[in-house]
């Protein structure tokens, strides 16, 4: 399983091989489009494609839950809420394989040890780099902390926009979508939640 530890290096640099049968589902969709995949401009675009396809989906090859496999115990008594917000990401969406872009909020509440701060961005991006819709993706998020880093809570809340409501079918540039999951003292406990979600700015 030694492919499932991190982001895959030549993925990243762009380096990967492409198939020839790949090249041509490409060429099959520029066709479908209405443009001729022979034309100069075109020639290279099936490599490229799929190059950047293996990049946004990168994630696959990755089991985010390594990211909180190191964790400090010297916490120095601090027993309140750990916030990590406005982080931004870029996943697609598995049903048109659009762009959603947008920001995340993550908050836990430790239970005698912490993570490094940027595990927590680590953890999304994690899942964010695969074919995703936005509930899910809070979801596998909220439950990745809270199994691996087993805190008193976790509050995730994403807010996102989704190409394929901003750049097709209903067209509504502007628009976004909020997706919170909370766990533990967050869901249990309503002042807990109320005071996350204005930390967080909700
Ligand atoms: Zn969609």
């Amino acid at each position: 399983m030694s492919s499932l530890v991190g982001p895959d290096e030549d993925v990243e640099r762009g380096k990967v091989p492409v198939p020839e049968h790949v090249q041509d589902a490409i060429r099959t969709l520029l066709e479908w489009a209405g443009d001729d995949p022979r034309r100069e401009g075109l020639v290279d675009t099936p490599k490229r494609v799929a190059r950047a396809w293996k990049e946004y989906c990168v994630g696959y090859g990755e089991d985010p839950s390594m990211h909180l496999n190191r964790v400090f115990e010297e916490v120095g008594g601090y027993d309140e809420i750990v916030l990590l917000k406005d982080i931004p990401f870029q996943s697609h969406c598995e049903h048109h394989m659009a762009p959603i872009i947008g920001k995340a909020a993550i908050a836990y509440l430790p239970d005698n040890h912490v993570v490094g701060i940027s595990k927590l961005a680590r953890v999304l991006h994690g899942f964010a780099r695969r074919l995703q819709i936005q509930e899910r993706l809070t979801a596998e998020v909220a439950e990745c902390i809270w199994d691996n880093l087993k805190p008193k809570g976790v509050a995730v809340v994403i807010d996102a926009s989704h190409a394929c409501m901003t750049a097709r079918g209903v067209r509504t540039p502007g628009v976004s979508m909020v997706t919170s999951r909370m766990m533990g003292t967050f869901l249990e406990d309503h002042k807990s939640r109320k005071e996350v979600l204005s930390l967080m700015g909700y």
